[in-house]
This record gives structure tokens, sequence and C-alpha cells, in this order.
């Protein structure tokens, strides 16, 4: 068996980490636990790992540098491979909405989407399309918690967007306030702010940093040794200190995105109102069919987005912070002749396109809208 990648091992962030597997090999981990980190800093990650060293059938230990018992996981046992099935969020919580599409219409209405993989571990995404955690979620959490896990030491509970929570969060805050001995639940969330404060007072607080580039370089020296330097230094700053993002990060298809994302804003750059729109419409135009359009559209988002901040990045004078490196010489030349406003009307656009997106709208006509608001916006 081998685990997903990322998965296998404890990495970064070493003294939180290690202060949660070390309280867990005492059996004192927290029974309410916030995870606080930026996207992509490995809340998940770490949550599935924490979850399988406190269920692991082998609990195998390791001594910390200082001496201490650090609980981890073997991997290999029923309850590690099953826990480590919930690994890919996003793929887990389609299967569940693609479910929920083939029901009846009641039943529909009262089905919730859940993720588990393992019969004593649940996962509580935001529930699509509002994507908020919705009273139902809560309630089967609270009824599960009620009853004794069957298969594993535990019951643990993920949630994992703590903060997309409305009337919800009142019926959390009892089993948050006198959770049985068995349960434990995890909170994800980017800022303590956005966390009620009912919530932030019954739960303990750990926090996962960004890793510095050196690191995550390093790591990908030792994991990805089919990258070169400067592959490696690029996936090190895109992936803005997140180890699990770094590894996984696939740069062929980033450079596709992003080479489109390039021609959309040279399009726009040098827009002299008598435009030919031809590459540009070439390029959108491919977005138009295929069921992985969406995916494809998200990652042209996401890229154009990671180049108009390093454009404000060159702007604002902190050139060391660009992670788009290889691309030095087009986002000066963009910061040199855009101005501010354009960026934010573009950042907008952006929006606007990726609410649309949600709502399921044409995905190539909602581009060109954009494509053609930068323009507009430029002049
Ligand atoms: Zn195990």
């Amino acid at each position: 068996v081998t685990l997903p990648e990322g998965l296998d091992y404890f990495t970064g962030n070493r003294a939180t980490v290690d202060s949660l597997r070390a309280a867990i090999a005492l059996s004192r981990f927290p029974h309410s636990l916030i995870l606080l980190g930026p996207r992509g800093a490995g809340k998940y990650t770490l949550a599935l790992l924490l979850t399988m060293a406190l269920e692991c059938e082998r609990q195998p230990r390791e001594t910390a540098p200082d001496g201490r018992m650090l609980a981890s996981f073997c991997g290999v046992c029923r309850n590690c491979t099953r826990i480590a099935d919930s690994a890919d969020l996003d793929a887990k919580i389609e299967e569940a909405v693609a479910a929920r599409e083939e029901m009846r219409e009641t039943d529909k209405k009262e089905t919730r989407v859940l993720v588990q993989t393992h019969p004593d571990v649940l996962i509580v995404p935001p529930d699509p399309p509002q994507l908020l955690i919705k009273l139902g979620q809560i309630r089967t959490l609270i009824g599960r918690s009620q009853r004794l896990p069957v298969e594993a030491p535990a019951k643990v509970f993920l949630l994992t967007s703590a903060a997309f929570m409305k009337e919800a969060a009142n019926s959390l805050l009892k089993v948050l306030e006198e959770p049985p001995p068995y349960v434990h639940i995890l909170l994800m969330a980017e800022n303590f702010g956005e966390l009620l404060p009912t919530i932030r007072s019954r739960c303990a607080v750990a926090h996962l940093g960004a890793l510095p580039v050196e690191e995550i370089a390093a790591l990908l020296t030792e994991r990805r040794p089919e990258l070169n330097q400067a592959e490696r230094e690029l996936i090190a700053r895109l992936s803005e200190g997140a180890a699990g993002r770094a590894l996984g990060f696939n740069l062929v298809e980033y450079a596709a995105a992003r080479a489109d994302a390039l021609t959309m804003l040279r399009n726009a750059e040098q827009n002299t109102g008598a435009q030919d729109h031809s590459t540009l419409f070439r390029m959108t135009e491919t977005y138009r069919a295929g069921a992985d359009g969406q995916a494809k559209t998200t990652a042209l988002l996401r890229a154009l987005a990671s180049l108009l901040e390093d454009v404000l990045l060159l702007q604002g004078g902190a050139p060391q912070r660009v992670r788009n490196v290889d691309k030095r010489a087009d986002l000066q030349r963009l910061a040199d002749t855009i101005g501010f406003e354009w960026i934010e009307a573009a950042v907008r656009g952006l929006d606007a396109v990726q609410s649309g997106l949600r709502r399921n709208l044409l995905r190539s006509l909602s581009l060109d809208a954009l494509a053609v608001e930068l323009e507009g916006a430029r002049r």
C-alpha cells in the first residue's frame, strides 16, 4: 500500500505539529481543536495525518530530538488506509454531490454532503452550491458523536472550512463544550477572526505558518528529483509556502494556463481601440468544450490572479516576493504600463467570472466578457 503524496509523513511547522503528536502520545489530544492557516498551508493534510495517528491500529511512536514521544501512524493498517482514502477531498465531495443528484427531489433536499471513508471518521465540508456548513450536517455530527467508535479508538470529525457556518454554529456549541471522551473535533479555518467568539473560546488552537521558499525547495529536491533547480524554485514560490501543494504541483498544466492568462493581459495591455481579437478569441474558444472545461477555466483564473498579484508586488516595491520569477520581464512591462485602477477592475472581473462559474454560466462567454472588460477598463 502506498499512501497519497503528502500523506506519508509529517513535514513542516515542526514545533506545532510535534506538540500535537506529543499530545496524542500522552492521550491528551484536544477534544476541540482549531487548525489555523492560509489556503494551502496543509490544514486538511495535517488533520488527516493527526486522525491517522489517533486511529492507527499499531500506534507507532517516534522520539523527538528533545526526548518527547511523538505519535505516528503505520500507513498500512485498515484504519490508516481508509482514512487516507479521503485525501483527495475535492474528488470525494464531487462524488457525494453526484450521488445526491441521482436522488428523488424530496430526498435531495434532506441530503447533505458528507465525506466518509472510515466508519469512525466523518468529514464535513461546506455544502454545495451555497458552500455553507448546514444544520443537517451538524445534526449528523451530533448524532454520530453520541455513539461509541466501532473500529478505531476515537470518533473524529473534520470541519474543513469552519468559518462557513451560520445557524449551524449554535448547534455545534454544546458538543464543543462537553464532548464525549472518545470524540475529537477538528475545525479548519484561514483566519481566527472568521470564527464566532463562542466557538473560539471552546477550542484549542494550532497555527500553521507558510514554509520558507528554501525549505520547500529542499523538500522538492528530495521528493521530486526529476525537477531541475529553476523548476524547483518556481514551484516553491508558486505554492506559497504550502508543502502539500508544492509536492503535487503540476507545472506543465500551470504553465499552459499561465500562457493563456498572459495572452489575455497582453491583449488588454496593447489595446489601441482597433484591436485584432483573433488570438484572444482563438484562445478562449479552447475553453468552450469538454467536461474538463471548468477545471481548465479555474486554472486560468488562478494563473491570472497570481500574475496580477505579482504585478502589484512589483508596483509596490516588493520584487523579492514575486512568484512567477521566470516571467519577470513580462511582469515588469505590465507593471510599467498598467495602472492600479485597471488591476482593481481586473480583479473585480475575475470575481465575476468565478461566481459565474459557480452558477454554471457558459464558461467561454464569461471569459470573453472578462477579456473585453479588461480592455474597456484600460481606456
Ligand atoms: Zn495504521
